[in-house]
Order: structure tokens, then sequence, then C-alpha cells
């Protein structure tokens, strides 16, 4: 009883829990681990070989981990939160890079795992590294992607605070935010509410202003699993890079268990 009250009074961020959500919800996060570019070879900081990319669904497999679609995960952590006994990833990849659409679309469908893509629509069909418009609307219809904002055209939003006069800045924030959803709406269909921070950047202004423009939710790129305790519109993700692999790999995704564990210890004692 006395852990359950804690646990009542710890999880406020998404809202009033129930006594019942916290006895049956697990507090255990849940990693979403954040691709951007694939390819044979490590090109930059940003690839993750294919190879490696294949060996993580493969492990994830093996080792009882459902890869769950990022809107699930937003069901679970606005309710009861995630299960106990349940062992969830999340897949996400920004940028739209074409090696996306041509190495990591056929590892989704071979092993039937979602995968949310965040898009800067400024570079589809536009940039010769983005995916095309043809190859968004066909990854969507697989089922197995949904396709969410990164802004319009990914600006560095710090960079160009200094810059801008106040109210120029502020234009551009909402341009931003509000250009991007409705032209993800408009040539692809359903909903964009959730939000990718180009790269990773926000604060409690950008946040209310992400709100205001319709999203629900908003990605940040610390690099912990994402909980109930975290604010919906700074959740956290893993920026994974080549060197994430085997054992490195294996801790990352079952962090979330060991961090329950800490936490559940933690909460027994302050009583
Ligand atoms: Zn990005």
């Amino acid at each position: 009883m006395r852990i359950l009250a804690v646990l009542v009074l710890t999880v406020c961020v998404w809202g009033v829990c129930s006594a019942a959500c916290a006895e049956e919800g697990s507090e255990a996060g849940v990693p979403i681990l954040l691709y951007h570019r694939f390819g044979p070879a490590v090109a930059d900081s940003m690839t993750v070989r294919t190879a490696v990319f294949e060996a993580h669904l493969k492990y994830l497999q093996a080792a009882g981990f459902e890869v769950i679609a990022l809107k699930e995960l937003l069901t679970m952590l606005a309710g009861a939160g995630v299960p106990a006994g349940r062992r969830c990833a999340v897949l996400v990849a920004d940028d739209a890079h074409r090696s996306v659409y041509t190495e990591a679309f056929p590892l989704l469908k071979k092993y039937r795992v979602p995968m949310t893509l965040f898009v800067y629509p400024s570079a589809v069909s536009n940039a010769p590294y983005a995916m095309t418009w043809e190859q968004l609307h066909e990854v969507k219809a697989s089922g197995l992607c949904d396709i969410q904002s990164h802004t319009y055209w990914h600006p560095n939003f710090k960079k160009e605070r200094e810059k801008l006069p106040a109210a120029e800045f502020e234009k551009l924030v909402q341009l931003q935010l509000v250009k991007s959803r409705t032209t993800l709406e408009r040539k692809l269909g359903g909903t964009v509410d959730l939000l990718a921070w180009p790269f990773g950047i926000f604060d409690s202004w950008l946040m209310e202003r992400a709100a205001a423009a319709g999203y629900r939710a908003a990605f940040s790129i610390e690099r912990r699993p994402a909980t109930r305790r975290d604010h919906p519109m700074a959740l956290p993700r893993y920026l994974l890079a080549d060197s994430d692999r085997d054992k490195v790999f294996e801790a990352l995704v079952n962090t979330p268990f060991q961090v329950a564990r800490r936490e559940n210890r933690h909460v027994e004692r302050r009583f």
C-alpha cells in the first residue's frame, strides 16, 4: 500500500492515474531507438550499418521484446503505463534519408516491425539524399511506418534565436511547426501530431509553442528510456551509432528494467 501511494504521487505528468492503474502498471520505461542513415559501410557518425540494424532486430526478437509503434507507447504512457511483464522497444528514424527506404524498410517488412519516420518536408522529393513523396506514400501504405514532423526545414532554434529579433523568431517557429504538420497531412493524409526537435533543441517556450501548434508529444535525444515521469513534449530517445551494437546494444535496451528495479528499491527505502 505504501509503494502504491508513492507511485500515485510520482506519476503526475501524464495526468491523474487511478490507484488501479498504478497497481497493475509497471514503472519500467521503454527505449525509443533513433536511427538516421543505413548502409553497407559507416559513412558518418549517423550511419548504422544495415547488418548492425538487422542484428538489433534479431536480438529484440530473440530476447522477447515487442517492437511497438510509437503511438502505442504514447497510449501506454498516457494510461496505465507499460503492463508489467512486457518488454517493449520503439523504432524511429529522423530526416527521411533515402537509406531508410532502401536499407531499413525491407528489414521492417521482413521482421514485421513498425517504425515512425520524423520528416522535414522541405527536403522530400527535393534534396538528393532524402526520400520522395512516392516512397513516403509506399512506406506509410505498408502499415508499418507512421510519418510525423521534424519541423519544415530542420532549423537550429538556438542559433536562429540568437540571430533573429524576437518577433521574427516567433514567426519562424510558428512556420516550422505548422507548415510541416499541414504539408505532411495534405500530402500523405492521416494526423500529424508528433514532433522530433531538430538537433534535440527545445525549451519550455518551444514546448508551449509546439502544443499550441497542435502537437501532443515531442521528442528529444536524451539517452534514457521514456517513462510516465517524462514530460510529453520532451520524451527521450537513444540516438544510435554503429558502435551501439552487440553487448552495448543489449545493455542499452535492457536499461529500463534495471532502472525499474533500482527505483523499486528506492521507493521501499523511503518508508
Ligand atoms: Zn534531424
